[in-house]
Parts: structure tokens; C-alpha cells; sequence
């Protein structure tokens, strides 16, 4: 009963496209999906406003951890996200920060370079590859997580496992994987949260509802 086209249909003819990652550069994409790990985009937001003037990796680069910790300091785990930062920064550098140089390289050495930076799990991972390398990859998350489930779906445990038996059903179009993780968001938000608002869901008729 695994149809995940189908439920990505329906959820964009519902809520329409959300045109992510809400990012004004490519650059500060990157910054703001480390930043959200932990804690809510809002908090995100109050620390990408401090960040607004330094949004340069150059300028990121010059700057201490210890300023760096100050600035993100509404995001939460802000020490930890500043090393984080810095450790991306690092590999960044490697490329000369040009986001075209990145995008050249093969995706599966991409991947393993990500995963390889300090703090930078496979759902970060996945958000930079999709959202700043333009690779069509599903992210999988707490949100896909809760509404496959409640569903009916019987997803692996495991991030890659869940993410390729998504993947293995859907077209490569880097449009549906960019429009699929925001609307699963905001679907989230709106009508699968934590206790659901079923009423007038746009699932509704294809849900098991496993509450
Ligand atoms: S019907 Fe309810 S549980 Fe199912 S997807 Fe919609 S909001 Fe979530």
C-alpha cells in the first residue's frame, strides 16, 4: 500500500508548492541547517539575524568560535553549533567555498565528505546535499517519521533504509524531493502534530491513523 508519489501528490495539491529552503543565500542554507538541529526554526531565525552581517564564509572564517558562540546564541547548543560551524567551514574551505566546485563532485563522495565533518549527521547531511547542492535526496526526520507511521507504513528504523525505501518509488526530480520534505513540514504543522487535527486532512482517506 506503499505509495509515496501518491501522497506527495496530494499533499501539493493541498498545501502548494513551499518554494524552501527560506534561506535569502545559498550560504546562509547551509549555516541555518546546522543551526536548526535541537531546536525550532524561530530560535534559527533570532540567531540569523545577529549572523545577517557576517553571512560571508570569509567572514565566518576570520571570526573566533567564541564570537561565532555568541552570535548563534538563540539556537541553542550554541558552543557546540559554533565548532560545528567552524569544522563545516573547514571542509567549505577545501573547495574555495564555491558552491560550483561542490556541486561537481560525485554525490556518494559528497555524502561521505558531509558525514565525515564533525557534527553533521545524515539528516544535515542530506538537507545541505538537497537544499544547497541541488541533489535530489529525501531527508528523513522526526515528521516523516511521524506521519509514514501514523499512515500505516512499516518504515526501517534506520535513516539510509528509511530514506531509500521512499526514494526507491520516486522519480530523481530534485523539485519533488525539495517540495516533498517542506511539505511533509508543514503538514506537521498544520494537521499531523503531535495530536493530530484529522479533520479535513488531505490524507485522510488513505490513513490508518495508527494514533
Ligand atoms: S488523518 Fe490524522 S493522523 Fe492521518 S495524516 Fe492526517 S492528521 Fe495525520
Amino acid at each position: 500500500m506503499q505509495d509515496f508519489l501518491k501522497i506527495y501528490n496530494k499533499l501539493f495539491t493541498y498545501y502548494g508548492p513551499q518554494g524552501w529552503w527560506p534561506a535569502e543565500t545559498t550560504f546562509e542554507m547551509m549555516i541555518g541547517a546546522i543551526l536548526v538541529q535541537n531546536t525550532s526554526w524561530r530560535n534559527v531565525e533570532k540567531a540569523l539575524i545577529n549572523l545577517k552581517p557576517f553571512l560571508k564564509p570569509y567572514v565566518i572564517e576570520k571570526i573566533s568560535v567564541e564570537e561565532l558562540a555568541e552570535l548563534i546564541r538563540p539556537s541553542g547548543f550554541f558552543n557546540i553549533k559554533a565548532k560545528r560551524i567552524k569544522s563545516y567551514m573547514d571542509w567549505f574551505k577545501t573547495y574555495e567555498y564555491d558552491i560550483q566546485q561542490v556541486k561537481k563532485i560525485d554525490r556518494v563522495k559528497l555524502r561521505g565528505e558531509l558525514l565525515s565533518i564533525k557534527g553533521i549527521g545524515p539528516e544535515t547531511a542530506d538537507v545541505i546535499q538537497l537544499y544547497a547542492f541541488d541533489i535530489p535526496i529525501f531527508i528523513v526526520d522526526a515528521y516523516a517519521r511521524r506521519i509514514f507511521y501514523r499512515l500505516g507504513y512499516d518504515m526501517p528504523d534506520t535513516y539510509d533504509d528509511f530514506r531509500r525505501q521512499v526514494e526507491v518509488e520516486l522519480p530523481r526530480d530534485l523539485v519533488l524531493f525539495n517540495e516533498y520534505h517542506a511539505l511533509l513540514v508543514e503538514h506537521s504543522k498544520v494537521h499531523c502534530k503531535k495530536t493530530p487535527i484529522c479533520g479535513g486532512c488531505p490524507l485522510l482517506e488513505v490513513c490508518e491513523r495508527r494514533l
